[in-house]
């Protein structure tokens, strides 16, 4: 890894990812294996003009030590300290850096169960301070190599050897050849012109046909839109949640998938790699699971049973097979890559920021919405090079949106 790239990277995550402001604070999540590269980070984020920058390291080998260890109602305590920054940040609004360099099967070891009773008490005492900070400040997700990462897309290489390959696809794929900050002013513009197109058409349904068994057809909510990469904050301040991202997304209406969907892709699911799988939807709902075996049918099937929502679409996405990610035709077992690689849907819940004006809404006008809703949140690829998608508007035109697993609009 030439430090050249490396701040480059770090210069395109200051400005573009988080776009920090000036006077604006900084708060970095990351792993201490990472040092080096958060420093340059830290940098970046004050020459860009942040007031402050803090960082809060940490890593999986901490979290796992910590459910080994520490009882249930010691994990599950938030003490005085803990609300009084969740509070501090709610009025500071910092922008938030997160650096994912996470091996995916370090936490596979740990115990579900004591993870889920935590979860279930600690998070709604944070979403009460962070439910009134959300769409006020900016946030990016990115990732760094870490050797064990590495070595699971690259197990027959060293570790030096495997980090250095990621790290190629990761400068690939986040496009930092050249001029990265312009490069993404260009993508950027790019996926908003797809999404202003789309969001031009009025799309009632859309159909989907490709030679691996894909017949199927999802409906759009009138109320919801296409989006993609960028988002900006309630005061105007745009920022990229996700780097890379390809995807123009948005949220079905949950009653209205029908047909079989082919999953082109494998899926990593709780530390297996399932493939050659599909469902078969009615009325919006899974009535029917394809798998190659009966132990990877059963682990789709818990998924899809997790709760009510689950077995309903939440994410509908249009990628082009030839995206920077499907080129470089490897599995990087992380959704930030993964779900960018082509045309996904996802299982679970959808999302509330693909419906203008959601933040307005009364209770009553939201839970009349057919958004779906589920604790889960799993997408699954479906793009192939031969995928059709013909979109019918609410006029009752067809127009051809994917031709040969590519735009062709
Ligand atoms: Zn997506």
């Amino acid at each position: 890894m030439k430090k050249t790239d490396l701040k480059k990277y770090a210069r395109l995550i200051a400005r573009k990812g988080a776009n920090v402001q000036p006077g604006q604070q900084v708060v970095v999540a990351a792993a201490v294996t990472d040092a080096d590269f958060v420093h340059m980070v830290v940098d970046e984020c004050y020459k860009a003009g942040a007031s402050t920058v803090s960082v809060e390291w940490g890593d999986d080998a901490l979290t796992l030590l910590d459910y080994k260890y520490a009882d249930v109602k010691d994990l599950q305590e938030f003490p005085r300290w803990l609300q009084e920054k969740w509070k501090y940040r709610a009025k500071k609004l910092p922008a938030r850096i997160y650096i994912d360099s996470s091996d995916p099967d370090a936490l596979a070891a740990i115990d579900q169960n004591k993870q889920m009773a935590v979860r279930k008490v600690i998070s709604p005492k944070v979403w009460k301070y962070r439910k009134p900070m959300e769409g006020h400040y900016q946030w990016t997700i990115v990732a760094m190599p870490s050797e064990a990462w590495a070595k699971k897309l690259f197990p027959e290489d060293t570790g030096k050897q495997a980090v250095e390959k990621l790290w190629q696809a990761i400068m690939t794929t986040t496009r930092l050849h050249g001029d990265p900050v312009k490069n993404w002013e260009e993508h950027s513009a790019n996926l908003a012109a797809k999404c202003a197109i789309l969001n031009g058409m009025n799309i009632k349904t859309l159909t989907y046909h490709n030679s691996k068994g894909t017949d199927f057809t999802v409906g759009l909510m009138p109320q919801a839109v296409f989006a993609a990469g960028a988002e900006d904050t309630f005061e105007g301040i745009t920022f990229q949640p996700n780097m890379p991202t390809e995807e123009c997304f948005t949220s079905p209406d949950k009653r209205t998938a029908n047909g079989t969907v082919m999953a082109s892709l494998p899926l990593s699911l709780m530390g297996k790699v399932v493939s050659d799988f599909g469902f078969t939807f009615k009325d919006g709902k899974v009535v029917d699971v394809i798998a190659r075996n009966e132990e990877e049918k059963k682990m789709l099937s818990d998924l899809v049973n997790m709760d009510e929502g689950a077995s309903y679409l939440g994410e509908v996405a249009l990628v082009p097979f030839d995206s920077p990610i499907n080129q470089t035709g490897l599995l990087f077992y992380n959704t930030l890559f993964d779900e960018n690689a082509v045309c996904h849907l996802a299982i679970g819940m959808g999302f509330t920021d693909v419906i203008p004006g959601y933040e307005k809404m009364t209770e009553e006008e939201r839970k009349a919405l057919p958004l779906n809703d589920s604790v889960v949140h799993t997408d699954f690829m479906i793009g192939t090079a031969d995928l059709s998608i013909v979109a019918e508007t609410e006029s009752g035109k067809t127009v051809q949106i994917f031709k040969d697993g590519t735009w062709a609009i």
